[in-house]
Order: C-alpha cells, then structure tokens, then sequence
C-alpha cells in the first residue's frame, strides 16, 4: 500500500480504482455503484469513460474486496462485465460518494446495450393507480426499455436517441438527475406529461384515438376479432386474436403467407397452458431478452389451427414493452403476433412505411411517435429437449458483443451470406453480430443490410480494413464487398459455419467439424452442404462429405422437394426406383429425372437437400412455401417417437480418393421400402434421423482419429434440428469425444457473419 499523501489520513484506509469493461453504460451500472458504495459506507466517486465504467472506493480493505466481489456478483441484469481491473491508490481522506458525468472523447470501447423488457418494477407502476405513470405505455428505467432500437450514435445519452425530442418534465429531471433514483440517467426516461403518446390510425392513415382511447379501441378490435398493427420495440407486428380461427384465417389472407408459423404474444399462465415447457424454456420465455421460444405444444392447446399448420411446437414470447401488456391484459387470450410485413419482406419499422406497406392488410394501426432508428425483429430459440439453440438472434441480443478467442489483428466488416443474412465487425476483443437482416434477394432487405452495416460500424467504432465474403459470386453480400475498395477475404461458407461454433467456445485448437447446411459455394465450384472439415479459425482441409446428387432445376429444386427426391433416387437406388417414384407426384418427372442424369447439371452434397427427398418420398411435402420446411415437416413427423428409432436405416460411410463418402443408398433403400410396406411416415422419419445421426456420428469419429483430433464441432442449418443434433451428440459423446454446439449463434446462417469475422480477424496480410 503507498503510503498516505494527506497527512490526517485514518491509516485504515485504503483508496482502490476499479475500472469496468463490457456492456455497462446504459444499463444503470452507476447508479448501482452508488448504491453499493452508500451500503459499504465508501467514499470516492464512479463515472463513464470511452472504456467503461470507471470508479475510485475508498475505505477499510475488506469493504473494498467486498465492493469488487459484489460488482460481479450484483451486476445489474443487463450488465456484462468482460473485464475487472483492481489499481491501489493513495487514500485520500476524500468523503461521500459522487456520480461524475465524465465524457472522454476517443475513440467508442463501450459496448451498445440491448433493447430490454420491461422489468418488474416498471410494470408494477403501469398498473399501479396511485403511481404517475399508471397506465403510460411508455414506462422505462435503468434496468429497461428500448436502448439499442432507439440509439442513433454513440456516446449514448438522450440527445442520440429518438428520444432527442421529448423534453423531459421537471419530475421526470429530477429522477433523471438523482443518482439514489431507479431513472438515474435512464435515458429514454419519459412520463404522459413529457414523453411519446400512442395513436390509433385508420389503415387510410386518418386518426381514430389518442393515449387511454386508443388503447381501449384496440384491445376492443382484438377483441372483436380485427386484425391490427402494433408498432412495438422494433417494428410493427401484425396482431389478432389467436384463439379465432376467422381472424387467424383472414391474417394468412391478407399477409399472404400459406404456412409458415406464426408466433404468439402470451403470459405465463397461457404459456404453461398451451406448451410443456422445460425449465429452460421457461428461463428462456422469461429472460429479460424476451425471444421467441419454439416449445412442444399442447395437444388440447386452444389455439386456431391456422397459427402452426402440421407443425407439433407453438412460437410463444410474453409481452416486452408496456403497450403488450395492457394489450394482453385487456383481449385477456393469446394474441398472434407476427412480424408487420408482405410475406418475407423485411419488418417494417417506419412510420410512412408502415401505413403504406401494413394498411392494406388491416383494420387499425396502433402507434406511437417515438422513432424506432434501426429494426430489431423478435429473436428466435428453440427449446428442445437436451438444449435451447438460437434460431434467429436479433432484438435483446443485437448488438451485444461475443469475445473473440484472440484478438483480432485489424478492424474487421464481415457481410454474411444471402439468407437470413446479418452483418458482423471484429475489433479488439469481440465480434459484435448485427440484428436480423433477412433475405437479401428482397430489395427492401438489401436496403436493410447497407443500413446496417453503417449503423454497426459507426456504433462500435470500426473503420473497416479488412472485408469478409462468402465465396458465392452471386450473392449480393459478395458484390457488396468486391465493390468496397478494401482488402477481401473470401470464406468458404462451411468453414465459417464451423468457425462460427469456434468463436462461442472460444475454441482455438483444429476439430473436426460437421457441417450439415442447405447451399454453400463449395471451393470447387460445387453445391457443398454435407461436410466434414478439419478446420480451425485458419483454414479448413474437407475431409469427407455427402454424396454428391444433381440439383435438377437448380433454385427450383429447393422449392420443390419432390425434384430432390428424384435425384436422390437417380443416384443410389437407379433411374427405375426414380421413375417409380416420379410418376405418382409430378408429369413433369421425365424431364427431372433426365436433368439428375446429365452430368453437367450442378452438384451438391447438401444434407439439407437430402432430408428435403425424404419429406416428399413420405408424402409429407413435395413443394415448400417457406425455406426449410419440408425439413421441419420431417423433423415434426417422428415427434413422439424414440430418439433410438427403429433398426434397419444404415448409412453407408467409404473411404475414397477425396476423403470419407457418406452415401444414403441404404437409408434411402429402407425408407422406400418401409413406405411401400405401410409403416407410418412417423416413424420412418425417426429410423431415418436415427440411421443417418448414427452414420455422421460413426464417420465424425472415423476422420476425427484418422487426423488426430478429439473435438467435433457441429454447424449448418440442418443442425436446427433438435432430433438430429441429438443423436448426432448423443453418438460422439458415447464414443468420447468431445462436442461443441451452437447456442449463443444460430446454426443457420444467421451465424455465418460472425465466422468469417473471427476468420479474417486472424489474417496477416
Ligand atoms: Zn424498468
Ligand atoms: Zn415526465
Ligand atoms: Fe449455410
């Protein structure tokens, strides 16, 4: 301890600097430093800097443990502490404890903090008659609120947000200014007499309703069976009552999407009543980060069939901001609430857009004029049985930042692939993944993904050096890129699956990865999509992969199962079994089967192709109308069924000139010949995840000893499958080794971003 400079010093006192890193602006950490300091009975102070939080305690040593232990321990929830460091000082003598406003130009190390739920405090004063803002749809604190829907720049305080505009009240000043209050530099903080009011427009764009009214007239439409938009945290949804099957028939109607699912707004108690939730899917449902929770429904669940047509899981969240739940309490039923768009379209999140995109499609807008700056669609996961996994990561986790397993050598921009696309940057320590793009074939989308990457770049401060692309030429993201006068790095799309798992386990040494996905340009040209690789975050050797089938249509032939299965049938069990089979769906089979033949059709090992065949050999889906879903249909079909399956379904694994040949034959062979015999589809489907999870595992474990390895990564969009990942894992776990799966990162390509970030982040030149 350096000896006291102020001569009156009590000598039991010691003066610590504790410096904080991670997402700890915007998050009410001062305030709960000040807090812990008054309950410690420490003097010093706490303020922001362009690194964090910093703050100087002084006072007995073991108060001052006490305060570093609890600011770990006590963070506030939407806090991330990356770092702690701990300086000794000279005690100063100094007394009291302040909050200094404390701006360090420089360069931004702080990271943007997410949008938030409404917490429980909040809540309580919205229901609350006795509390001023009893019944204000816009209540927020520290610990809540939109944050990074809202932020425009950064430094983040008040005049950055769309907030800029509601001067606060002199109440709302003082809670603001009071560093012992719950709203101490809350910056979206607001109140009815200062802050944004709700409207209810007519879908011409005509005003119906203010405040109170319009959210009485609201809930009264739902009631009534009207569809609205409601303009939430990051966009509109559109919303009706999910127990009507009118008005759910109508939604798919007007929105004009024939099945894909739609999710519902509900509490708790409606949750529990319609879905088996595990306990991590009840921690995943009521995480202040509010996703999406995909869970096994109900068979008496009493919901319009019309909300998950063929499907055995409903899409359940509960309400994150005010204006959900006195929705909710009001209607008092599950609300549908799907994305406000036209089918696939990005979410609409501005106000003209809105009205002129979503009017058509409704009887009412209910809205507000609090700006939402950037879009932040729900994030989506998947509550299975052995795990939760990401499935669409965007609102409540956008943007926070994923630490890196070594630093990254230059500023990074990394563009993702073409579907589902997200944006990611590295610099320093993390990779920081944008929210949820979409389909980049879609103009809007494209507009979308420039915006963010702007948005993102100028948020954490990074100038890009470097690019990173996806090797397919065609992909928008890749012109994107080649258009950007900056060095490129084009990434193998599989190689930055399997390096997108790396990053969340902070995994440095090589594994052997199972990429199991739709489409991805191959190194040679080809479809790859069935993959085996000996891969680190600086290369990849393919090692095995999925026999390789022709894609006869090319885009069509992702549209059209049926096409696929033909293929299938071509290359394992002959053209007569192809023929057989294209005869009973399609009397444009000839022509299909003689396009799988030629050998100058495009090629692909794509698992997610093969379990596409097989969905339309069972007669479950022969044309998709949403990506992935005869894939899903399959899944959904062997619901109920032993994980083990039944005996028989057996891929076959070779050794051949360009590695491990995982060839289908024989599962494909069984599959037809249980259908033929009558065996239900069901379990078919669970022999066939059964044989096939067995037969990846068996050659996993073969390439992983054939190079020396111990770990298996697995990734690529097939490995949203829950059945699969399960006995994929169960499998290599059996034998051994040990296996890294998603969980912070969609295996989709949701995930591809942040890979090839982690990627170029370690290139040299
Ligand atoms: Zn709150
Ligand atoms: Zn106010
Ligand atoms: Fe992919």
């Amino acid at each position: 301890m350096a000896p006291s400079a102020a001569g009156g010093v009590n000598p039991d006192l010691v003066r610590r600097r504790l410096r904080v890193t991670g997402t700890v602006q915007g998050v009410g950490f001062r305030p709960f430093v000040y807090r812990l300091a008054a309950d410690l009975a420490l003097s010093g102070w706490v303020g922001n800097d362009s690194l964090g939080v910093i703050l100087e305690g002084e006072g007995p040593a073991p108060a001052l443990d006490e305060l570093a232990r609890r600011l770990v321990d006590e963070a506030p929830p939407l806090a991330r502490i990356d770092t702690l460091d701990v300086e000794a000082l000279a005690a100063t003598g100094e007394t009291g404890f302040t909050v200094v406003d404390s701006r360090v130009a420089g360069a931004p190390a702080v990271a943007v903090p997410v949008d938030v739920a409404t917490c429980a405090d909040c809540e309580r004063e919205l229901f609350d008659p006795a509390d001023r803002r009893f019944g204000y749809p816009f209540v927020n604190c520290t610990n809540c609120g939109p944050r990074y829907t809202i932020i425009r720049s950064i430094p983040y305080d008040r005049a950055a947000t769309t907030m800029a505009g509601f001067a606060m009240c002199a109440d709302c000043r003082r809670e603001y200014e009071d560093p012992a209050d719950r709203r101490f530099h809350a910056e979206p903080t607001c109140c009815p007499a200062c802050g944004p009011q709700l409207s209810l427009v007519a879908p011409d764009g005509g005003l119906l309703a203010k405040a109170g009214d319009a959210l009485d007239s609201a809930v009264e439409l739902l009631g009534a069976g009207r569809i609205l938009a409601v303009k939430g945290l990051g966009g509109y949804h559109l919303a009706c009552d999910a127990t009507d099957p009118a008005a759910v028939a109508e939604l798919r109607r007007r929105k004009a999407r024939d099945d894909k699912p739609f999710a519902l707004m509900v509490d708790l108690p409606m949750a529990r009543s319609l879905c088996y939730l595990s306990a991590d899917a009840e921690e995943a449902l009521t995480s202040p980060r509010r996703p999406i929770v995909l869970a096994p429904r109900r068979h008496e669940a009493p919901i319009a069939t019309g909300v998950a047509p063929n499907l055995p899981e409903l899409g359940l969240m509960l309400a994150y901001t005010p204006v959900h739940l006195q929705l909710l309490a009001g209607v008092a039923r599950p609300l549908v609430m799907t994305s406000g768009n036209l089918s696939d379209e990005p979410i609409a999140h501005d106000d003209t857009d809105a009205l002129v995109r979503l009017g058509p499609m409704v009887d009412a807008i209910l809205t507000h004029d609090r700006g939402i700056h950037i879009r932040g669609d729900d994030s989506v996961v998947r509550a299975g049985t052995a795990r939760v996994q990401m499935v669409r990561r965007s609102r409540g986790y956008a943007p926070e930042p994923i630490g890196l397993p070594t630093p990254a050598r230059r500023h990074v921009l990394a563009v993702g692939a073409e579907l589902k696309s997200t944006v990611a940057v590295a610099k320093g320590d993390n990779v920081v993944a944008s929210h949820h793009i979409g389909d980049l074939e879609h103009l809007a989308a494209y507009r979308s993904f420039l915006q963010a990457v702007d948005h993102l770049c100028g948020l954490t401060g990074v100038t890009p050096e470097v690019v990173a692309h996806d090797l397919h030429p065609e992909y928008l993201s890749t012109k994107f890129a080649a258009e950007l006068d900056l060095p490129a790095v084009g990434v193998q799309h599989h190689h930055a699956h399997i390096a997108s798992c790396l990053v969340e386990h902070r995994w440095t040494e090589p594994v052997l990865g199972v990429a199991f996905d739709g489409l991805g340009m191959g190194t040679d040209g080809t479809a790859w999509g069935g993959e085996l690789l000996v891969a680190d975050l600086d290369g990849f050797r393919r090692v095995g992969h999925l026999l390789q089938v022709a894609l006869p249509g090319g885009d069509r032939a992702a549209r059209e199962p049926w096409r696929m299965a033909v293929a299938w049938l071509a290359a394992t069990l002959g053209p007569e079994a192809a023929e057989r089979y294209g005869r009973t769906v399609d009397d444009r089979w000839a022509a299909v089967l003689g396009l799988a033949l030629r050998p100058d059709v495009l090629r692909t090992s794509s698992a997610g192709r093969l379990f596409d065949a097989v969905a339309a050999l069972l007669g479950l889906r022969t044309r998709i109308t949403y990506e992935a879903q005869a894939a899903i249909e399959l899944e959904a079909a062997a619901a109920g069924q032993p994980l083990a399956g039944p005996g028989g379904y057996e891929l076959d694994v070779v050794a051949g000139p360009e590695g491990l040949l995982l060839d289908p034959g024989p599962l494909l062979a069984t599959v037809v010949a249980e259908r033929d015999r009558g065996t239900p589809a069901g379990e078919i489907s669970a022999g066939f995840h059964a044989g096939l999870g067995r037969g990846v595992a068996g050659a996993a474990r073969r390439a992983a000893a054939d190079n020396g390895l111990d770990t298996v990564a697995l990734s690529g969009g097939v490995f949203q499958n829950a059945r699969l990942t399960d006995v994929v894992v169960g499998a290599l776990e059996a034998a051994g080794l040990r296996v890294l799966v998603h969980r912070l990162l969609p295996p989709n390509d949701g995930g591809v971003s942040v890979g090839q970030a982690a990627i170029a982040a370690r290139c040299v030149d």
